[in-house]
C-alpha cells in the first residue's frame, strides 16, 4: 500500500457511499480498462467470479467442452465446471510455458465446436496471444483471456487482456496490484459488461419490486476495495519495474547454473509478476531441494502450478498435447515444466540482502 489508495477510501467514507456502488467503483472499471486499451470494465469480488461471468457470457452449458490452458492454477478452469461445460486441457509449450498453438489446432481436429478457448499468461508472461486468436478466429470460437497474472504485461506491444472478446482481471493479495480481493471482466462490447454486472446483482431486473427472470450472483466489488484499486493502478508501472529488476538479478546470478528463468518470446514484455526457473533435464537438484533450502532461511519459495491434467478433481478430462521431444518420463510439456520447475521469492519489498541471501541459498545448493 502506498497512501494513495486510503485517500480514495476516505473520499468514500466522507461521502458516505460506502456501499454497495459508487464513483470509486465507476472510476476503477474506467481506469483499469483503459490501462489494459478495452472500452469497458465490471468490477467484481474476485478473478473467478470474473471467469465465471465470463463462461457464462459465452453461453457455456452442460457438456460443453470448452479449451483451456493445461499449466495453470485452478481458478482458470473451475468456472466451465460451475455451468456444467467440460474442460479440454491444451498443453504448453517451451518458450512461453503457456498454451501451445500446435495442441490448440490439433484439439479442434478433435473437437471441431468448443464453446470457448480460455488461454492464461502465466506468472505475467504473455502467451503467443496472436497465433491463438488468430486459429480461434478461424474457428469462430471465442477467445477468454485470463490475465489475472499479467495486468501489464504486453505482447508486441499491445496488452495482455486486450486481446480476447472477453478478459479477465484478479486484484487478489498475491497479484501485481491488489484491493485486498477483486476482480475485473474487461470487454469491447458494452452489453456483456453490462449483463456481468445485471448478473453480478442477483439478476434484479428493472422493476420498482424485486423482479427476476434469471439466476444471480452476489459479486459486485464494494466502493471501498475499488478505492484500493484505483490507488493501487498509480504504482503500477512502479511494481512492474521493481519485479523486473528482480527477475533480471536472478537471471544474472544464475546465469552459469544448469538452469534457465521462464523464458518470454522476443515479441512480448512480461510483467514479471513471479520468476520462475526451471532446472535443466538430467541434473539431480530438484525443486523440493531449493524450496527446502529456502525454507531453512525462512524464505518462501513454491512449486509451478500442477497442471489441470494430472488433477484428481479433472480425472477423465481430455488432454491434447503434441510434445515429440523425449522428454524425462513425460510426455506433456507441462509436467516437465512441472517437474523442473520452481517460483523464486518474488516480492517487491524484498531488501537487496534478502535477495542476495535467496541467489547465495540457491547457488550453494548447485
Ligand atoms: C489468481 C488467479 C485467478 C483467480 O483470481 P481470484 O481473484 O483469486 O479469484 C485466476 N487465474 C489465475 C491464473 C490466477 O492466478
Amino acid at each position: 500500500m502506498h497512501g494513495d489508495e486510503m485517500q480514495y477510501i476516505k473520499e468514500a467514507f466522507d461521502t458516505n457511499w460506502v456501499a454497495p456502488l459508487g464513483k470509486n467503483v465507476d472510476e476503477f472499471e474506467r481506469e483499469a480498462a483503459a490501462y489494459v486499451g478495452v472500452a469497458h470494465g465490471a468490477a467484481l469480488v474476485s478473478g473467478t467470479a470474473a471467469l465465471h461471468l465470463a463462461i457464462k457470457q459465452v453461453g457455456v452449458g452442460h457438456g460443453d467442452y470448452v479449451f483451456c490452458s493445461d499449466l495453470t492454477f485452478a481458478a482458470t478452469v473451475n468456472p466451465v465446471s460451475y455451468e456444467g461445460g467440460v474442460q479440454v486441457f491444451i498443453d504448453s509449450d517451451y518458450d512461453t510455458w503457456n498454451m501451445c498453438p500446435h495442441a490448440l489446432e490439433a484439439a479442434f481436429e478433435k473437437y471441431p465446436n468448443p464453446k470457448a478457448v480460455i488461454v492464461v499468461h502465466l506468472y505475467g508472461v504473455p502467451a503467443k496471444i496472436n497465433e491463438i486468436k488468430a486459429i480461434c478466429q478461424k474457428h469462430s470460437v471465442p477467445l477468454i483471456e485470463d490475465a489475472a497474472e499479467s495486468l501489464g504485461a504486453t505482447y508486441e506491444g499491445k496488452q495482455t487482456g486486450s486481446f480476447g472478446e472477453l478478459s479477465v482481471l484478479s486484484f487478489n493479495g498475491n497479484k501485481i496490484i491488489t484491493t485486498s480481493g477483486g476482480g475485473m471482466l474487461l470487454s469491447d462490447d458494452k452489453s456483456a459488461t453490462e449483463k456481468a454486472k445485471f448478473w453480478a446483482t442477483q439478476s434484479r431486473e428493472k422493476f420498482l419490486h424485486y423482479e427476476h427472470n434469471e439466476i444471480g450472483y452476489n459479486y459486485r466489488m464494494s466502493n471501498i476495495v475499488a478505492g484500493i484499486g484505483r490507488g493501487q493502478l498509480l504504482h503500477l508501472d512502479s511494481h512492474i519495474a521493481a519485479k523486473k529488476r528482480i527477475y533480471e538479478k536472478y537471471k544474472q546470478a544464475f546465469s552459469d547454473l544448469p538452469v534457465k528463468m521462464n523464458p518470454y518470446t522476443s515479441d512480448s514484455e512480461p510483467n514479471f509478476w513471479l520468476s520462475c526457473m526451471i532446472i535443466n533435464e538430467e541434473i539431480d537438484v530438484t525443486p523440493a531441494n531449493i524450496i527446502a533450502g529456502l525454507e531453512e532461511k525462512n524464505a518462501e519459495a513454491r512449486p509451478i502450478w500442477k497442471p489441470m491434467h494430472l488433477q484428481p478433481v479433472f480425472k477423465g478430462r481430455d488432454f491434447i498435447t503434441v510434445s515429440d521431444k523425449p522428454v524425462i518420463s513425460v510426455s506433456a510439456v507441462s509436467e516437465s515444466i512441472f517437474n523442473r520447475g520452481v517460483c523464486l521469492p518474488s516480492d517487491i519489498k524484498m531488501s537487496d540482502e534478502e535477495l542476495e541471501l535467496i541467489i547465495d541459498t540457491v547457488r550453494r545448493l548447485f
